[in-house]
């Protein structure tokens, strides 16, 4: 019986609620079959959590499966960057993992078995005579002069086919369903193709390939699935699923359930166009922080709970729509305002020196790790030169600037009020230092000083603190749907990345691990990159939604 706890609830959990009422199945088994052909996306995610996730609350079974029909244009480090991001995201598959390929056998063997029903054929149109016959949307298509071959003859063509005995494009099998159908997808589709390619998993051993409309709902049949979930541009092609499981001889009848799929605001969501990206050297690779891989919302900071919980957010229906950027950053936001310890990192630095404040003196000052829950706490070195952001400082301004103006106090986060006495500029007017001086007393969060400072700001100091890389980013494309535009990468945002290579970082940073997660107060969540040797933060998010003003721009 299902774990209601929690769970959620959807239009394909009500079916298979009622499968398992009515006793159609006594428990239930999915599978999530990525085609290797590309790193897996948040997209991805969405059916990952789906298919997974109904294994979990039913305590069924989930199959991972590569849908491994298409040699050319797979890889196996495809195979592996796939599997890596299934266990990220906390999923684990039901036994070995599965391979289309693993059925090229079987599969050759049914389709014989169309062969000699009369169900299939081998034709000889050319690709352009096959567009030409199979007609349009208002008008049926034309039967094949191969339609009619014999059985026997078929056979033979076919074994030939398997021999390598024709060249590629020459011949294709046909099944034989019905040039007239308003389903343009039963008009005789092909089944199995010629090309003499290298596949990662099966070698050289076959030079003739089933398509995917025929390779899926039999590996789906092979392995038990109870329900087969895909995204809605699959509905036509359930006639298809459904007629070669009919005419062949196995039992297992899975049931094609269709949802809507991911679309996200400001990004694009097809492996073709993401692959165009890394070729074309638009982004640094499939795992790029901008990318909406999970191995790029991976490297960005996001954590696997952020994603499972987006999904959640986001449900599963048949309407078709594009969800915005700001719902799946509010659930990293959310998840690390809770669980990232806070830092101080200075972006802009501009040096402060405290006049009043010893030079050779260093306080180790400590600050919690989070305002409100129990996480420890990290020193501070205090000196008398500390950074700030420039931005933080005006010579002028009026009250609403609640940070350090000339003539005024400011509270430095974690440690003193400090005055800015005075300044120094370069010769082209840039402020090169504040002088300052710092009261004694004000040390602490709350202290009884009575003082009215309202604004903190944060700082690190100049003399102890780290440098790092910082990057910085912005969506990658300027327009809400990219893949809409004629050419979608002339819509990329040229400013997606700021490489800011020397920030200000307190010292307890050093120690942060790859992909751990941090509030750099006042800045936004950043997370220690996974890649590089050096110290370089990835900016995850930032404090407040940023897209709403976005789109009003
Ligand atoms: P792409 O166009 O990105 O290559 P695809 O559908 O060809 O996507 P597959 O590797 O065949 O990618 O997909 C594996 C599974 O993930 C399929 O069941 C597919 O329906 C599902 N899937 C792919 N993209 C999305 C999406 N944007 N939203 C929900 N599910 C998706
Ligand atoms: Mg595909």
């Amino acid at each position: 019986m299902a774990d209601t706890e929690n769970r959620p609830t959807n239009f394909i959990r009500n079916i298979i609620d009622g499968d398992l009422a009515s006793g159609k199945h006594a428990s239930t088994h999915t599978r999530f079959p990525p085609e290797p052909n590309g790193f897996l996306h948040i997209g991805h995610a969405k059916s990952i959590c789906l298919n997974f996730g109904i294994a979990q609350d039913y305590k069924g079974l989930c199959n991972l499966r590569f849908d491994d029909t298409n040699p050319e244009k797979e890889d196996i480090d495809y195979v592996n960057s796939i599997q890596e991001d299934v266990k990220w995201l906390g999923f684990d598959w039901d036994g070995e993992i599965c391979y289309s390929s693993n059925y090229f056998d079987k599969l050759y063997g049914y389709a014989v078995e169309l062969i000699e029903k009369g169900l299939a054929y081998v034709c000889f149109l050319s690709p352009e005579q096959a567009r030409e016959y199979r007609g349009t949307l208002t008008e049926p298509g034309k039967n094949s002069p191969h339609r009619d071959t014999s059985p026997e003859e078929n056979l033979a063509l076919f074994e030939k086919m398997k021999n390598g005995e024709f060249k590629e494009g020459e011949c294709v099998l046909r099944a034989k369903i019905d040039m007239a159908s308003s389903f343009m997808v039963l008009r005789d589709p092909i089944i199995y193709r010629i090309r003499f390619v290298h596949h990662h998993q099966t070698g050289d051993k076959w030079c003739i390939y089933p398509m995917y409309d025929f390779t899926h709902c039999i590996s789906d049949a092979l392995e038990g699935i109870t329900h087969s979930l895909c995204t809605l541009e699959f509905q036509d092609n359930r006639r298809l699923y459904d007629w070669v499981l009919e005419n062949i001889s196995i039992e297992c009848q899975p049931q094609q359930i269709e949802f809507s799929r991911l679309n996200l605001e400001y990004t694009v969501m097809s492996k073709r166009k993401l692959n165009d990206l890394v070729v074309n050297g638009q982004v640094e690779g499939w795992d790029d922080p901008r990318m909406p891989t999970i191995a790029g919302l991976r490297r960005r900071g996001y954590t696997p709970a952020s994603i499972r919980e987006f999904c959640k957010r986001i449900g599963i229906t048949k309407q078709d729509n594009m969800v915005e950027m700001g719902m799946l950053e509010a659930c990293i936001r959310d998840d690390l305002n809770e669980n990232a310890p806070r830092a101080m990192a200075v972006l802009d630095p501009v040096k402060i020196v405290i006049e009043n404040y010893d030079a050779d003196k260093v306080e180790m000052l400590s600050a919690p790790n989070h305002p409100t829950l129990e996480m420890g706490e990290r020193e501070l070195p205090f000196t008398r030169e500390i950074f700030i952001e420039r931005e933080d400082f005006r010579v002028e301004a009026n009250k609403k600037f609640k940070r350090l103006v000339l003539g005024k106090e400011v509270r430095l986060r974690n440690a003193y009020v400090i005055k800015a006495e005075r300044i120094e500029e370069d010769d082209a007017g840039n402020i090169t230092t504040i002088y300052c001086t710092y009261d004694a007393d004000t040390l602490g969060k709350n202290p009884a000083d009575g003082r009215k400072v309202k604004g903190v700001i944060h700082w690190v100091s100049a003399s102890h603190c780290i440098e790092a890389e910082v990057r910085q980013y912005d969506r990658l494309f300027n327009v809400p749907n990219p893949a809409a535009a004629e050419d979608f990468a002339t819509t990329l945002n040229p400013e997606s990345l700021v490489v800011i290579a020397n920030a200000k970082l307190e010292p307890s940073l050093a120690k942060a691990s790859p992909e751990q997660g941090f509030q750099f107060e006042r800045l936004g969540y950043y997370s220690r990159d996974n890649k590089s040797q050096s110290l370089t933060f990835n900016q995850t998010v930032g404090l407040r939604d940023s897209w709403a003003k976005i789109e009003k721009a």
